[in-house]
């Protein structure tokens, strides 16, 4: 069979009434004509026929990406031009006036787009709901931008006046037993021993502050049972912690120095 362009013969007036009763009724296959309109069942029948479908991959893939010609941009322009949208006067659902709303939220409007609102509302009076919303947005306390540094900076800013730094450096002459007692760690630890046992002395019972009965000021100590210079893994163990007052601390044997200097007795465990 030779190949080519064959000429199509028109259609003798028979055939395309065969063709047209063939055709009736069915939807599939409708094409739309220039100036030609549906009636309201043809489209709902075809969108009846669309809804719920949706492209095959490769179809939207063909689709994906494909630009239009100038001249058919045009056109469609053309087409549009001084028409109503096609939703004019449709009210969209709360949903779907949330989603848009979200979707704009943050977005800083362009100059053009402020003084169109602006030109909109100059000369209007404002409702009392209206005023009532500005009186109110103005009582609250004005946005502040965030005044902390960045954890970067405020390293920087801790290592500029730390140490030799610092403008009371003395030369290091913090002893080596109070850097060791005054550290954050540390204090945690000791505040966390007081909590623990109530704010009163483990043995006695006596809380902090004025005692009437004795007639004197309650002093409240975290006593370190296994000895903090010679148990260095225990300093900061919450279990080894509990709370003496002074008059109790210092009648333990591990109390002050005296553990360094008596080794011995730590064989027999710490006294209470
Ligand atoms: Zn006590």
């Amino acid at each position: 069979m030779p190949t080519g362009k064959y000429p199509r013969k028109p259609l003798s007036p028979e055939h395309r009434e065969k063709i047209r009763q063939a055709l009736k009724g069915r939807v599939f296959g409708y094409k739309f004509q220039k100036g030609h309109q549906p009636s309201v069942e043809t489209r709902q029948k075809l969108s009846a026929v669309q809804t719920g479908r949706s492209l095959s991959p490769d179809h939207h893939a063909k689709l994906i990406g494909r630009s239009l010609s100038p001249e058919h941009r045009a056109k469609i322009s053309a087409a549009k031009r001084d028409k109503p949208s096609g939703r004019k006067g449709q009210t969209l659902s709360e949903a779907w006036r949330k989603a848009l709303s979200d979707a704009h939220k943050g977005k800083p409007l362009t100059a053009e787009t402020k003084q169109k609102l602006r030109a909109g509302m100059l000369g209007k009076p404002k409702s009392p709901e209206h005023r009532e919303k500005i009186a109110q947005a103005n009582r609250l306390p004005k946005k502040r931008r965030p005044t902390v540094p960045n954890a970067m900076t405020r390293l920087k800013l801790s290592l500029a006046s730390s140490g030799a730094n610092n403008w009371n450096w003395k030369g290091g002459v913090t002893r080596f037993n109070d850097q060791l007692r005054n550290n954050h760690t540390y204090n945690k630890w000791r505040a966390a021993v007081l909590q623990r046992d109530g704010h009163r002395c483990v043995l006695c019972g006596l809380a902090k502050g004025w005692n009437e009965e004795q007639q004197k000021k309650i002093i409240l100590d975290a006593d370190h049972i296994q000895p903090f210079a010679l148990f260095p893994a225990l300093r900061y163990e919450l279990s080894n912690g509990r709370t003496l007052c002074r008059p109790c601390h210092h009648q333990t044997g591990t109390w002050g120095a005296r553990p360094m200097y008596r080794k011995h007795n730590l064989k027999k465990g710490p006294t209470p």
